[in-house]
């Protein structure tokens, strides 16, 4: 499966200088946005730079993009759901975003997707082009120069929108700030180490530079770093937490952690769970296999629980970086031929338990199908951990229509049939929700239910859902297009 998560943020404040610390930070989540990358720094002002493009390694030669000064700093890796798609829109939102007004200037990087976006822009007096973090970045500067106060701020972007949001920011006196939206929808957390602190979408941006993991935000959480001080405050309350439960199975990397969980742990159970559940299936094959590396963990619980061979029947080429899911269409399935080798001699006359994340639009899972046809599979029985995708994503993943969604127009039954496997066996919504160790009121499930946390998005979605039902064609994003 490939899919595209809209973002990762990370943001630190060091003793020294912060720009290895916001690096290392960002490339060890080059996997949530291969679109562009960018810094932003705090030297007395606020400086910042921007490229299209993945993180170029540092091949030991030095850091390969052009550095930045001072001890205050925020970093980003994008893949745009919102705003214009081309190349110069690209360059123009690409992130961290700097807005300089009269008196003020702010810097911020965003992950999430706001759906009340042709409000915002309305509001900030930008036009439909603009993405959505362009427009709650001049949202920010608005309100900091009303009020001077950037917790002031954040509340107001708590206050007036629709939609998920993860933001670490600078201010132009080198206060760095975080905070989350009122739901929780995006991973966001906190480590400190001495006098180092930091932000970051997952804890394996904290991992990577030997800072300590705190806490996950808690929703509506908006935390400031003032002169090496750290202050939390609450903003908001809600009872409902949302936080996206598709993180769990695709985006997140195994090694990070959510609520003290670590992700490969709930991908192992999926994996048990799609074993139990489908034990009468599993018996008929003679191999479990995965298609790396999202589904490892899962595949390795479903062996465990089975009690089948595990075979590594399929390889990645090391430097083939790109993630299907977020390049475009017509190159989605030529990156997944590039990346990922067969073994034909594990493959031939076998009977195949296939684990793997989700299946979205079918592509890329019938052209996998294909491929182990070609190495003489005899049966393939498709196990997959996300249970069965029905609605779009309001909330900043790249699946932002009904139509392109196999899961919305087939059952298990017809999508076996199009992809051509023997069997397709999704895990059911409560056993996904169980591995997870979330309770059901703590997760966005929209996807899966069809039921969305916010209310604009549930509206929308209900509204285009009859649409398609009648027949009527979708025009682009659901968002952006309602
Ligand atoms: S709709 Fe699905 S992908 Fe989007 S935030 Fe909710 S659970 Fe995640």
């Amino acid at each position: 499966m490939s899919l595209a998560e809209k973002c990762g943020v990370f943001g630190a404040c060091v003793e020294g200088d912060v720009f290895p610390t916001l690096y290392w930070g960002m490339l060890a989540q080059n996997h949530r946005g291969h679109q562009s990358h960018g810094f932003a720094a705090w030297n007395g002002e606020i400086d910042h730079y921007t490229q299209l493009g993945l993180i170029p390694p540092n091949q030991g030669f030095g850091f390969n993009v052009k550095t930045l000064k001072g001890s205050v700093g925020i970093s980003n890796v994008r893949y745009a759901t919102s705003g214009s798609l081309d190349m110069c829109a690209r360059q123009r939102d690409a992130m961290p975003i700097l807005v300089k007004g009269e008196k003020r200037s702010v810097a911020i990087s965003f992950n999430g997707n706001i759906v009340n976006v042709r409000d915002l822009q309305k509001r900030v007096g930008v036009d439909q082009s603009y993405s959505d973090t362009h427009a709650l970045a001049l949202l920010i500067l608005q309100k900091l120069e009303e009020t001077g106060s950037i917790e002031e701020a954040a509340r107001a972007c708590m206050a007036g929108i629709d939609g998920s949001f993860a933001v670490t920011g600078i201010v132009d006196d080198g206060t760095l700030f975080a905070f989350k939206d009122p739901i929780g929808v995006k991973p966001l957390c906190y480590g400190k180490s001495g006098g180092v602190h930091a932000f970051s979408s997952e804890s394996v941006g904290l991992d990577i530079n030997g800072i300590k993991w705190d806490h996950e935000f808690r929703p509506g959480e908006f935390m400031a770093v003032e002169e090496g001080e750290a202050i939390k405050r609450q903003l908001t309350q809600s009872s409902r937490r949302a936080f996206c439960a598709f993180e769990f199975a695709y985006f997140m990397r195994p090694d990070s952690r959510v609520n003290g969980r670590f992700v490969y742990q709930a991908r192992a159970d999926f994996g048990r769970a799609l074993a139990r559940v489908f034990s009468e299936k599993a018996k008929r094959c003679n191999i479990v296999v995965s298609l790396p590396e999202t589904a490892d963990d899962a595949a390795y619980g479903f062996h465990e629980e089975a009690g089948i061979p595990w075979e590594r029947a399929t390889r990645r080429h090391r430097y083939v970086t790109q993630r299907a899911f977020i390049t475009d269409a017509e190159d989605r399935n030529s990156v997944i031929f590039r990346k990922v080798n067969i073994l034909e001699p594990l493959i031939k006359g076998k009977n195949l338990a296939v684990v793997d994340d989700s299946i979205v639009r079918g592509d890329t899972t019938m052209g996998t199908v294909k491929r182990l046809r070609a190495a003489g599979a005899r049966e393939i029985h498709l196990f997959i951990t996300y249970p069965r995708i029905i609605g779009p994503c309001f909330y900043g993943i790249d699946m932002a229509t009904y139509s392109q969604l196999i899961g919305a127009r087939m059952t298990s039954e017809e999508i076996a049939k199009e992809v051509g496997a023997d069997s397709v066996n999704y895990l059911g919504i409560e056993d996904y929700i169980k591995c997870t160790g979330f309770a059901k009121n703590q997760l966005c499930l929209g996807c899966i239910t069809n039921d969305y946390p916010t209310p604009m998005a549930d509206a929308i979605a209900k509204q285009m859902w009859e649409r398609v039902k009648r027949g009527e064609a979708e025009k682009g994003r659901i968002y952006e297009s309602a």
